[in-house]
């Protein structure tokens, strides 16, 4: 039985670009390791786990690779994201992931990010000892702008609508019920957001901020409710030890919440300036002591994102030279996929396939790892469902 290394670059696919030469980012870039593991192993394409009419999303495309039904499986970003945080859920809270936001008098939208401030932790220790009709409210700070919100007690619904409008100049919405039974958990939120609102008016941070021309955070987003959902841990349902390197909030929460073991890597954030090395090594250095990695590299996705095409090449160029490290394990399956594809062009999450190679087992024609060029790999078109069937047969568990 092989060892089996999965890396999940997010966001790799992407879409041909003019400024490329007609390339997309990854084919552009220059990446003799990832072409190495496509020219010795098998290649095809992955079909991005999407519903109906929408693009696919991380947390969605990350369960289905790891052949959960995200329909079933997903318990609601606010989860994973509290989580990826590093919280305890019980089994009645309901979960938020939140902004820091900036609103005029009129509740408008100025800034859905507050002009991304960091240091937080005096807002958030000034919300932290509310509680509405037996209700605690916990903040958790996240990376820069962001927070995990906790409702913590009784009769407590996550089927509520998010307040966030997503623009900047619309008013902030009301939390909605979207069922009956949800009716006190809406209210204790408005109620919160009201609370919250005029102490975060009134904060010395803020109205220093104010005074130093910077956004006063002054209004929370909430979106994301959702529910811890019992599900089969990873190890269980595939026998096999796993555990998870990644440096972002989300796919911290997804290890998490599959009952991955976490290999920590200082400096792993996933950001552009990630600890890349670190990540490699790490698992290069654990893959002894586990059947199974699950490897997260986040900032393709960002750069993408922000219709950064060329940075997107660079950074994978970066991960490109790193990979390296991971060319002479013995008896290890290498994966490389990606969750989802990202358009540089569109700024955004889009549905086009997303290559993937399996290295160390078998080979096919294919000798560079591209979107095209997978197009001819013997692997074909794989659902994300399908995928740990796949790699399973070939690491021999089944
Ligand atoms: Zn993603």
């Amino acid at each position: 039985m092989k060892k089996i290394i999965l890396m999940i670059i997010d966001g790799l696919g992407d879409e041909s670009i003019p400024q490329l030469g007609n390339k997309t980012p990854l084919e552009a870039a220059i990446k003799p390791n990832l072409d190495f593991l496509a020219k010795n192993g098998a290649c095809g394409l992955i079909v991005p786990r999407t519903e109906k009419g929408k693009l696919p999303t991380s947390e969605d495309c990350h369960l289905a690779l790891f052949g959960y039904n995200p329909k079933k499986a997903n318990p609601g970003r606010g989860v994973l994201e509290v989580l990826g945080i590093g919280e305890k859920i019980l089994k009645e809270d309901v979960c938020f992931r939140g902004n820091f936001a900036t609103v005029d008098e009129n509740l408008k939208i100025i800034d859905r990010r507050a002009g991304r401030i960091e240091g937080t932790e005096p807002l958030i220790k000034s919300l932290n000892k509310i509680k509405i009709k037996g209700v605690k409210i916990i903040i958790k700070k996240a990376f820069g702008h962001r927070f995990g919100l906790i409702l913590r007690g009784k009769n407590l619904s996550e089927k509520v609508s998010s307040n966030d409008p997503k623009e900047a100049g619309d008013k902030v919405f009301k939390i909605k019920p979207l069922k009956i039974k949800s009716k006190k958990t809406a209210q204790i939120l408005n109620l919160f957001l009201d609370i919250s609102h005029s102490i975060l008016e009134r904060h010395p941070l803020n109205k220093e901020r104010v005074l130093k021309g910077f956004l006063p955070a002054n209004y929370l987003l909430l979106r994301g409710a959702g529910k811890l959902k019992r599900i089969e841990k990873f190890s269980q349902k595939y026998k096999l030890k796993a555990g998870f390197i990644a440096g972002g909030t989300l796919y911290k929460g997804i290890g998490r919440y599959l009952g991955m073991k976490e290999i920590k890597v200082r400096g792993a954030n996933g950001l552009p300036t990630t600890n890349l090395k670190g990540k490699f090594l790490a698992a290069k250095k654990n893959i002894k002591n586990f059947d199974f990695i699950f490897l997260h590299i986040k900032a393709v996705d960002n750069f993408a994102e922000d219709g950064n095409f060329l940075e997107k090449k660079n950074f994978i160029e970066k991960i490109d030279q790193n990979l390296k490290l991971l060319l002479n394990l013995k008896n290890t399956l290498i994966i490389v996929t990606g969750d989802h594809s990202t358009s540089s062009l569109l700024k955004k999450h889009c549905r086009a396939l997303i290559p993937i190679l399996i290295y160390g087992k078998i080979a096919d024609s294919v000798k560079e790892f591209s979107e095209r060029a997978c197009q001819k790999g013997d692997l074909g078109e794989l659902r994300q469902i399908n995928l740990m069937k796949k790699i399973l047969k070939l690491a021999k568990y089944e």
